[in-house]
């Protein structure tokens, strides 16, 4: 579903990413580990086109969404439709603090509907179809019954929660997590684990960076270690973890036995 080619990514002088390159399949789950500064919040901004890459191309379900070498797919209404490819759920949730826990998660939706030719006709009817799939996401991530409180009523982990239910409203190809449980009490993490787990089970095709390394283990289908802006060595969870090759990987995964 998506193929990631040699990106590369400079602020300034920095070089952040050198030569990226990986591919993920439908259903697949990525986690993405590493140290500090090693670049994988920017590789993630990339693939959501909050920063452009200066290099390389993004491939999702054959098509090349981005190509840093054709200045079309570089314009900013393409990456702006583009990124719809992707739903991105942020460390600090990011949550609409002016909205309820269900507004949040169906106005991108209500947005959008604004665009279909019968809107004007059958509004009523379309805004309840949106409503109830709001209400069946916020119930699949365990929160039927806070759809009126506002975030700042509710607990970090829930409004984690509350943040995967509207990354997941838009139906993106690949959901992406950047480190969804850093901002999070340890008696919070399980409750956000337990519901990324859960869409692994459902075979969402995900890509988490983390550094839960237990969870990355059970959880991955694919584990990816960064450093210094390269990818060190890829491989399934029990060569990554269990047989690393590499010795960076080696002195990294020992910081955490
Ligand atoms: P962490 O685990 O701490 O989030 P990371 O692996 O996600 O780290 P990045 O956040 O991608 O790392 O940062 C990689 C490097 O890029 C760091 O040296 C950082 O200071 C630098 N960097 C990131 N964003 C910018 C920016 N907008 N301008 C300049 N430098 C940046």
């Amino acid at each position: 579903v998506l193929e990631v080619k040699d990106i590369e990514k400079s602020f300034g002088t920095l070089q952040v990413l050198k030569k990226i390159d990986f591919s993920l399949e439908k259903g697949e789950t990525l986690a993405i580990i590493g140290s500090s500064g090693s670049g994988k919040t920017t590789l993630l901004r990339c693939l959501n086109f909050l920063e452009r890459p200066d290099r390389g191309k993004i491939i999702v379900n054959h098509e090349v969404i981005f190509d840093a070498a054709d200045p079309v797919t570089r314009r900013d209404s393409e990456l702006r439709k583009k990124r719809l490819h992707f739903g991105l759920v942020f460390q600090n949730f990011n949550l609409f603090p002016q909205y309820t826990v269900l507004k949040n998660v169906t106005l991108a939706l209500e947005l959008l509907a604004r665009e279909r030719p019968d809107y004007k006709q059958r509004k009523k009817a379309i805004l309840e179809e949106i409503r109830e799939k709001g209400r069946n996401l916020l119930a699949q991530v365990g929160l039927s019954d806070k759809l009126d409180y506002y975030p700042h009523m509710i607990s970090g982990g829930q409004q984690q929660r509350v943040a995967i239910a509207r990354a997941l409203a838009l139906e993106p190809d690949i959901l992406c997590f950047d480190e969804p449980t850093s901002a999070l009490d340890p008696e919070l993490t399980g409750e956000v684990l337990k519901v990324i787990r859960n869409l692994a089970e459902r075979h969402t095709t995900m890509i988490i960076v983390t550094h839960e390394m237990d969870f990355a283990r059970d959880v991955a289908d694919r584990v990816i270690f960064m450093d210094g802006g390269v990818i060190v060595e890829q491989g399934s969870p029990e060569e990554v973890f269990g047989n690393p090759r590499e010795e960076r990987t080696k002195q990294f995964l020992a910081r955490y036995k």
